[in-house]
């Protein structure tokens, strides 16, 4: 190695999923929703003022936070919105986890927390979900730099119910504790009306799982105008326009049409709880997930090799190879026919293993 290497910042990278190029394949690996965004999202689309462009857009982002401070009734300098929730949690690591003492997050989540903590060299430990997956809350009951869970954790689905959540932050009144809910509308009931008693607490949001937009990259954060505060404070030090002009004007339509919004939650929970039943009278164990996807382990057939035969067959969910879950799959809740494809492509090569 060259000298000057020495110094350079090495990182070992998050692998996000893969994004085949092909069209006729059947995407379940990225927890994207199978519906297209809001009605009102095209139609903005089409009547967008190319001359925004030409210009810088607002370095606060007003119009897309007063739009999630009105739908979720707060205040507007309690919401901080960034390039998807990667971009919020990223400053959040950045902003809030700035302590000696090591975080704490458990050892199966979301994998990116490591790769942000090695990043900015923040000390983590990882207290380990109990054999259901659960997290047990006393393991977050000690002194640390910070604390961050999903709920629901990914990639398990499993959702924690508030009072586990609050007894977590009541635990923690001297560190920041970072609620991940980016699947928190498949399902579960949100940490938001506890911001009322918590100054220390910041939720995540995202508007690619159940508004349909992950290419539009837009994620925000929720909390005390104190914590939004300092995480503004970091972004205006670090990148000021963050969001372009495209996400701040799709992103306000992105959450005018609750009706819709509804309508395709429901039909993403209907399908999900519907091949979960499926998928466990075919000899896999399913955790009850209150996400937008399914972690699976059949009883006979390995994780990897139905992964490998899945993708063979044009069908990508998504394999971890990382100890506890190596023989699980977690497959994202596509729309019903996609789901059927699943499952017959499932049946034949289990079939064709006991032949
Ligand atoms: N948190 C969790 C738990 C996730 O699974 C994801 C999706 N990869 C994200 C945050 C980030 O999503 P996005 O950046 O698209 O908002």
């Amino acid at each position: 190695m060259n000298s000057w290497e020495d110094n350079i910042r090495k990182v070992v990278p998050y692998i996000p999923g893969e994004q085949p190029k092909q069209s006729d394949i059947i995407k379940l690996n990225t927890n994207e929703n199978p519906y297209p965004p809001a009605p009102g999202v095209r139609k903005a689309m089409e009547n967008m003022d190319l001359n925004l462009f030409r210009l810088y857009p607002d370095s606060n982002a007003t119009p897309l936070v007063n739009a999630l401070a009105a739908y979720h009734k707060v205040n507007p300098d309690q919401v901080f919105v960034g390039v998807g929730s990667d971009d919020v949690l990223a400053m959040c690591f950045l902003t809030f986890f700035n302590s000696q003492k090591p975080i704490l997050f458990p050892d199966i989540t979301y994998s990116f927390y490591d790769v942000w903590a090695d990043l900015y060299r923040i000390p983590y430990e990882r207290p380990q979900l109990d054999i259901n997956f659960h997290i047990r809350p006393e393991d977050y009951d000690r002194e640390n730099g910070g604390v961050i869970f999903p709920n629901p954790n990914a990639p398990t689905g499993i959702y924690e119910a508030l009072d586990v959540v609050e007894d977590i932050i009541e635990h923690n009144s001297d560190s920041i504790v970072i609620i991940d809910e980016a699947y928190i509308d498949f399902g579960g009931e949100s940490a938001l009306p506890l911001l009322n008693k918590y100054e220390n607490v910041i939720i995540t949001r995202t508007f690619s799982k159940s508004r349909s937009m992950a290419g539009m990259r837009i994620g925000y954060a929720i909390g005390s105008s104190k914590l939004i505060g300092y995480l503004n404070d970091v972004k205006q030090s670090y990148n000021s326009y963050t969001m372009n002009q495209a996400s701040l004007v799709l992103g306000v339509e992105g959450v005018k049409d609750d009706a819709y919004f509804k309508e395709t939650l429901n039909k993403i929970i209907d399908t999900r709880d519907s091949v979960k039943a499926e998928l466990r009278s075919l000899g896999f164990t399913v955790t009850e997930s209150r996400a937008n996807f399914l972690f699976a382990s059949h009883n006979t057939v390995t994780a990897k090799e139905l992964f490998a035969a899945l993708k063979e067959g044009g069908i990508y969910v998504r394999y971890f190879d990382k100890p506890r879950i190596h023989n699980y799959l977690r497959i994202t809740v596509g729309t019903k026919e996609e789901m059927d494809q699943l499952l017959d492509s499932i049946k034949n090569y289990i079939n064709y293993k006991n032949d």
